[in-house]
C-alpha cells in the first residue's frame, strides 16, 4: 500500500476543502434549523464535480478509485456531515445499483443526473418494523399488474426524501420466498399512490432531512424495475461495503474536526492561571483523539484499497474500519465537548453537533452490535469467502 497523496488526489481534497470552507460551513447552523441541505447548494456540487465519485466518466461521474472516494468523503465531513453523505451517494448504495444492474436507459435517466447534481434521490428500504434485519423482515409488498407492478407498505428514516427526484425502494413478491422474493424498483417522486411525512426535530444528523414514505397501490411500469424480478437482494446488497467505507471516512472527517475544536479550545481557555491545555488529563484526552484519528485513517485506507484491488466484498474489513472509526467518533466527540465545559453546549462551538452526530453513526450503516458480531462470526470460522462455501 501506497500511503502518498497524489497532485491530483490533493487538487480534489483543495477543491472541496475550499468549497466547504466557503459555501458550506458558514451557513451549518441554519442547515440544522431548517433541518434540510439546501437543494441548491447540493446542485452546486454536482456542477463542482464533487459528486461523481467512482461512477465512470461515460456516465456523468468522476471515475475516481475508492482510496480518492475516502479522501474527498473525509474532507467533505471534516466540514459538513450531510454534505458528505449527499457526495457518497451516487457511488454508494443509490448509484452503485444502478452502475451495476441499471440498463442504459436507468443509467441516462437517473445514474448521469446524479452524479451531476441535476437530479436527487433517496435509498428507501428500512421500514417501521425491520432495520437491521430489513432482508428478512421486508413487508412492502409486489404485484404484478399487466406491465406495471404495485407496491404497498410503508418505508421510515429515509434520508433526503424532500428533495428526491426518485427512490430506489424494495418490496417482496412473496415473504416466503426469503431473499429470492425481493424486488428493486426506481419509484419516480410525484407518482399517484405515494405520500411522505416528514420526521422533525431529531437528535443528529439534522440537516440530512428524513421522513417516512407510504405506498399505497403505488403503480410502477416494469420499465423502473431493476434486475429481474426476484434478485433485487442483489441491488440491495451491492452498494454494502462501499457504503460501510464512505460512513467511516466521514468519521474519520469528524474525528480531525473534534481534534481541532479541542486544540483550538485548550490553548484558549484558561482555567487556575494556565491555559487547560496545559493540564495532562487534557492531553490525554487530545492524544486520544490523534490516536483514533490515525488508526481511523488506516483502516480506511485499508479498506479503500482492498476494493481497488477489486475485492468482490471486503465484509469483514469494511465492519472493522465501520465499529472503529464510529465508536472512536463517539468517544472523540465526547472528550471535545468534556474540554469545552459550558461552553460545548452552545450552538457556535459546534462539539454538541459533532456528538449528536455521532451517536447516530454508531446506529445508521448497520447498527455497531452488528458488525461486532460478523466480526466475531468470521474469527470463529462462521462465516466463510464465496470460494469456500461452493
Ligand atoms: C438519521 C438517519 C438516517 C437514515 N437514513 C436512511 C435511509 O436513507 N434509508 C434507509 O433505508 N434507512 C435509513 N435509516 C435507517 C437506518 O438504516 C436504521 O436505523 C438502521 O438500519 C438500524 O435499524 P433500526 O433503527 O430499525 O434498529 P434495529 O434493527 O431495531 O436495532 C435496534 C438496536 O438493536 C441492537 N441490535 C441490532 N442488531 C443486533 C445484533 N445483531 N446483535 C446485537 N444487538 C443488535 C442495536 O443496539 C440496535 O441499535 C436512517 C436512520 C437514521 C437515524
Amino acid at each position: 500500500m501506497d500511503f502518498s497523496i497524489t497532485a491530483d488526489q490533493q487538487a480534489l481534497i483543495d477543491q472541496a476543502a475550499d468549497f466547504a470552507r466557503r459555501e458550506i460551513a458558514p451557513h451549518v447552523e441554519r442547515f440544522e434549523r431548517d433541518e434540510c441541505f439546501p437543494r441548491e447548494l447540493a446542485e452546486r456540487m454536482g456542477e463542482l464535480g464533487l459528486l461523481g465519485g467512482t461512477v465512470p466518466e461515460a456516465y456523468g461521474g468522476l471515475g475516481l478509485d475508492y482510496v480518492t472516494l475516502s479522501l474527498l468523503l473525509e474532507e467533505l465531513a471534516y466540514h459538513d456531515v450531510t454534505a458528505a453523505v449527499i457526495a457518497g451517494w451516487p457511488s454508494c448504495s443509490l448509484g452503485r445499483p444502478l452502475l451495476l444492474y441499471g440498463t442504459e436507459e436507468q443509467k441516462r435517466d437517473y445514474l448521469t443526473p446524479l452524479c451531476q447534481g441535476r437530479k436527487f434521490g433517496a435509498h428507501a428500504v428500512t421500514e417501521p418494523h425491520s432495520g437491521t434485519d430489513i432482508v428478512r423482515r421486508l413487508e412492502t409488498t409486489v404485484r404484478r399488474d399487466g406491465d406495471d407492478y404495485v407496491l404497498n407498505g410503508t418505508k421510515t428514516w429515509i434520508s433526503n426524501a424532500r428533495n428526491a427526484d426518485f427512490f430506489l425502494t424494495y418490496g417482496t413478491l412473496d415473504r416466503s420466498l426469503g431473499m429470492r422474493g425481493i424486488c428493486a424498483f426506481i419509484v419516480d417522486a410525484g407518482t399517484p399512490g405515494l405520500a411522505m411525512t416528514p420526521i422533525r426535530n431529531k437528535a443528529g444528523s439534522r440537516s440530512q432531512d428524513t421522513a417516512q414514505l407510504y405506498f399505497e397501490d403505488l403503480r410502477v411500469p416494469s420499465r423502473n424495475r431493476l434486475l429481474p424480478e426476484g434478485q433485487g437482494y442483489r441491488s440491495l446488497m451491492c452498494g454494502t461495503e462501499v457504503g460501510r467505507l464512505a460512513c467511516s471516512a466521514r468519521a474519520t472527517g469528524q474525528i480531525r474536526a473534534c481534534l481541532d475544536a479541542a486544540v483550538e479550545y485548550a490553548k484558549q481557555r484558561e482555567v487556575f492561571g494556565q491555559p487547560i491545555g496545559r493540564y495532562e488529563l487534557v492531553q490525554a484526552k487530545i492524544a486520544g483523539m490523534r490516536v483514533g484519528l490515525e488508526t481511523s485513517r488506516l483502516l480506511v485506507r485499508h479498506l479503500a484499497w482492498l476494493l481497488d484491488q477489486g475485492a468482490e466484498r471486503a465484509q469483514k474489513e469494511a465492519s472493522i474500519a465501520k465499529l472503529h472509526t464510529t465508536e472512536t467518533l463517539m468517544q472523540c466527540a465526547q472528550d471535545a465537548y468534556q474540554i469545552h465545559g459550558a461552553y460545548g453546549v452552545a450552538e457556535e462551538y459546534k462539539v454538541g453537533r459533532y456528538f449528536r452526530d455521532a451517536k447516530v453513526m454508531q446506529i445508521y450503516d448497520g447498527a455497531n452490535e452488528m458488525h461486532q458480531q460478523i466480526i466475531g462470526e468470521w474469527e470463529l470460522g462462521y462465516r466463510q469467502p464465496a470460494a469456500a462455501r461452493s
